[in-house]
């Protein structure tokens, strides 16, 4: 009876619930079905995990065009065709077994992957979640395969036709697994996911060509002629990449001899001693962001996350960033694969490093490196004077920049001022304006040499500095509208707006509310007068990270700042003699002419004797 008692109490708790409620039950091996779909949850876990699979696959097979298609954001349809070696169509089936392979043979060469994939499980993984269609011939065959697999399951197999390579299409992509379909983002949240993988894999190989349609429209192309500048350019936009180095690779370390890596055998051969390649861009200083997700990596050929290395390249930026902004980068590492030990996770996303420190500081190294060589030489850097022109503290840290912290400084930190000085604003000569250039800058001539004004800079200091004087003596001239204007904004921005009324009413606007986030505007203030006055409304409130380190300042000054600089003259506008020597004569009263509201420079300055130095003059 007692024995009866306690083992039916033991069934209970077996089959009963546990603290959440789910029932327990006996263990068992788990049907294969389920199984392939707990193992495809870790390599498949949205529509651009997916896409990344397949552009390996393609990569790794030789492709030199790889072609993607993208419907719905990837969970209606991704197709994804290369002209790689393609697959035997004996093997063809053999492709969608879990773990089959012909990347690795033995265990041992788990330690030199020279592949991107390895485990043999994508195409399994993602036939598991989706209904496939694999069309691939491989070289040298007279016809190709088709399959189609669904839920796992290969439903339809024959011969066809096809160009040499290997067209892969993924459709309704976790059909069969409802859980996984409710944790997707949005059609545009996933296919931003996707753009940023094309776009990604793009720049690591300039010399594939790649092609991303988002239903039916062209999204992104390289055309694979190995210029990584151009395919930034087809990333970025222009104006971004200007903003971008090129890393500058680091000399030979002195003394290395070669512990795990190549030993320069001649003198042409610059190869570090410890066999680690750094290449891509960084972003300048002046070009921050409000986050790390700017920063892309890539180790030997293959993007990866990892926090410290990210870590590393915004240290690299110490004290030439504000405090919670940081730089936009993509790195490039390539270093032995006997080095990095890719099996960590089944999505390859991560890496362990065997040194990792040594990786880490010739990344570091090669950042700050590259950043130094590329800031202005201290006679023409401008005096980091931010929003107080009026201090004129040696030593003092300015609020808001990073503090100097226990890292040691390397010599090559020692080159450059400390970023954390004032100096004081210095006043400008008057200057005679010689010309333009670029349409975007003026040339003018001083008595202590040449000057090269950025037109948009400048011209933002000038209305800065007259706006903040107008604005403390609570005078900032308005200009009624001819007709009251009726701006409708987005709720986050209604909401700022509402908020912030009576200063923005303080700073020349007159606006009020006019129903849900609707806002009536009556009058602008005088310098934005040229600005339509939604706009002139909607900088006014809204932050539009254009690339600038966020300003120092009270909010009222930062409003200013924002309307000014929608407000200035851009570069690609053609000033008259006239117009650009009042400028000048403008810039020549401002209190701190050397530098914009954000702190940027307005102006270069190449002295007499530089010039002369330059020209072989000076010894
Ligand atoms: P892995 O890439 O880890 O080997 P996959 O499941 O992604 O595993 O692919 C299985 C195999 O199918 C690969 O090893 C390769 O031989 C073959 N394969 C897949 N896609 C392609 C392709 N686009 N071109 C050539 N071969 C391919
Ligand atoms: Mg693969």
């Amino acid at each position: 009876m007692l024995l009866a008692s306690c083992s039916s109490r033991y069934r209970y708790a077996r089959i009963g619930s546990n603290r959440e409620g789910t029932a327990i039950m006996p263990i068992r091996i788990l049907s294969p079905d389920v199984a392939s779909q707990i193992a495809a949850g870790e390599v498949v876990e949205r529509p651009a995990s997916v896409v990344k699979e397949l552009i390996e696959n393609a990569l790794d097979g030789g492709a030199r065009t790889i072609i993607v298609d993208v419907e719905g954001g990837g969970r209606r349809r991704i197709r994804v065709a290369d002209d790689g070696i393609g697959i035997p169509a004996a093997e063809a089936a053999l492709a969608f077994a879990r773990h089959a392979t012909s990347k690795l043979a033995a265990a041992a060469d788990l330690e030199r992957i020279t592949t991107l994939g390895f485990r043999g499980e994508a195409l399994a993984s993602i036939a598991a979640v989706s209904q496939v269609q694999f069309v691939t011939r491989a070289a040298g065959e007279v016809a190709g395969m088709r399959l189609r697999v669904e839920g796992g399951r290969t439903v339809a197999r024959d011969s066809i036709g096809a160009p040499q390579g290997t067209v892969v299409t993924v459709e309704n992509l976790f059909y069969n697994v409802p859980a996984r379909l409710k944790f997707l983002k949005t059609d545009a949240a996933e296919r931003a996911r996707i753009d940023a993988l094309v776009t990604r894999y793009a720049l690591a190989y300039p010399e594939r060509r790649f092609r991303l349609t988002h239903d039916g429209r062209l999204a992104f192309q390289s055309s694979g002629d190995g210029d990584r500048y151009a395919t930034l350019i087809a990333v970025l936009g222009l104006d971004t990449a200007r903003q971008m180095l090129a890393l500058t690779p680091l000399p030979p370390s002195p003394g290395a001899s070669g512990e795990g890596g190549v030993a320069p055998t001649s003198g042409l051969s610059p190869a570090r001693g410890d066999g680690i390649e750094i290449a891509g861009y960084i972003s300048l200083p002046s070009l921050s962001r409000s986050n790390r997700g700017q920063i892309t990596l890539f180790v030997n050929g293959r993007w990866v996350q990892d926090s410290r290395l990210s870590y590393a390249i915004v240290e690299a930026y110490h004290g030439l960033l504000m405090v919670g902004r940081y730089p936009a980068a993509v790195v490039f590492i390539t270093l032995p694969p006997e080095e990095v030990d890719v099996n960590v996770h089944p999505a390859k996303t991560e890496v362990r490093f065997r040194r990792p420190d040594m990786v880490f500081g010739a990344v570091q190294k090669t950042v700050r490196r590259t950043l130094l060589a590329h800031l202005p030489v201290p006679e023409i850097r401008p005096a980091p004077t931010w929003e107080r022109p009026q201090i004129s503290v040696e030593g003092e840290p300015v609020p808001g920049f990073s503090q100097a912290g226990s890292v040691e400084r390397d010599r090559e930190e020692a080159e450059i001022a400390p970023p954390s000085t004032l100096h004081a604003p210095q006043p400008l000569p008057l200057l005679r304006v010689v010309g333009q250039v670029g349409v975007a800058y003026i040339i003018a001539e001083g008595p202590d040499g040449m000057y090269l004004i950025d037109q948009h800079a400048a011209h933002e200091r000038i209305l800065y500095e007259r706006f903040m004087a107008a604005a403390a003596s609570r005078a900032v001239p308005s200009q009624t509208l001819l007709e009251p204007v009726v701006v409708d904004l987005p709720p986050e921005v209604a909401a700022t707006l509402a908020e912030e009324l009576d200063l923005i009413c303080g700073l020349g606007f007159s606006v009020e509310p006019f129903g849900g986030t609707n806002f009536l505007v009556r009058a602008v203030p005088v310098l934005a007068a040229r600005l339509d006055p939604a706009q002139a409304l909607y900088t006014a409130i809204v932050d539009v990270d254009m690339g600038e380190p966020p300003l120092a300042g009270t909010r009222e000054a930062q409003i200013i700042a924002r309307v000014c600089k929608s407000a200035a003259v851009k570069a690609g506008q053609v000033l008259s003699a006239a117009e650009m020597q009042a400028m000048v004569r403008q810039l020549e009263a401002c209190a701190a002419p050397r530098t914009c509201p954000h702190g940027r420079p307005t102006m270069i300055h190449l002295s007499t004797e530089q010039l002369a130095r330059q020209f072989g003059r000076l010894g």
